[in-house]
């Protein structure tokens, strides 16, 4: 098996990016007794409902903006490279990670949570170049305790029989307002971070 990411009219194509012909209409929202309903689908061992998608990777053209759940809770769940779906790199301090600096907050980046699966070595380059948030402002972290503990979705309000869209957010699995969302992405507490230098990423910030 190759770990190079598919590539799109010779652009490579993050493994966690959704493609056109994965997108499926969303089946209606309901209020059900368990929490938050949608017709046709049954929450996991977990409890959470997750929103649904096509799994056809590689077909239609990618939709960069457009992070595919199921392969991203694959990479967040196994630890595998955002960009090729290979495991992360690792080694004694932990897995590696990519963060948007932020090294200006007191205590960052020991617990901070995030969205973002790790990289392995020979994606880190790509990755910084190809996810927004990191460009110009990337930092390598390794992590010695990932704890993927948390569901990041839309939430919904329950105001009588209406049901509302809500905010964007990340809950704990074992917050019951978990109940009320409407699941895309796991994420993942970084406990145990240090911040390292990762040669190569010393191109992709400015000096
Ligand atoms: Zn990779």
């Amino acid at each position: 098996m190759t770990a190079a990411p598919l590539t799109y009219k010779g652009h490579p194509v993050p493994y966690v990016a959704a493609w056109s012909s994965e997108i499926v209409p969303l089946p209606r929202v309901c209020s059900a007794p368990a929490g938050l309903g949608l017709v046709g689908h049954a929450r996991d061992v977990d409890g959470v409902l997750w929103k649904p998608i096509g799994i056809r990777q590689g077909v239609g053209r990618p939709e960069y903006g457009t992070v595919h759940g199921p392969r991203q809770r694959r990479c967040m769940r196994r630890l595998l490279c955002q960009v090729c779906g290979q495991p992360a790199d690792r080694d004694g301090q932990g897995v590696l990670w990519l963060l948007e600096d932020g090294r200006g907050e007191r205590g960052w980046p020991e617990g901070q949570v995030t969205t973002h699966p790790p990289a392995c070595r020979p994606c880190a380059g790509a990755a910084a170049r190809l996810c927004p948030h990191l460009q110009g402002k990337v930092v390598a972290v390794r992590v010695a305790r990932p704890v993927v503990d948390a569901v990041y979705g839309q939430r919904y309000v329950p105001q009588r029989a209406i049901l509302r869209p809500g905010p964007a957010d990340v809950v704990l699995k074992s917050d019951p307002a978990v109940r009320w969302m409407l699941g895309t992405q796991l994420a993942a507490s970084l406990l145990g971070a240090t911040v390292v230098d990762l040669p190569e990423l010393r191109a992709e910030v400015p000096a």
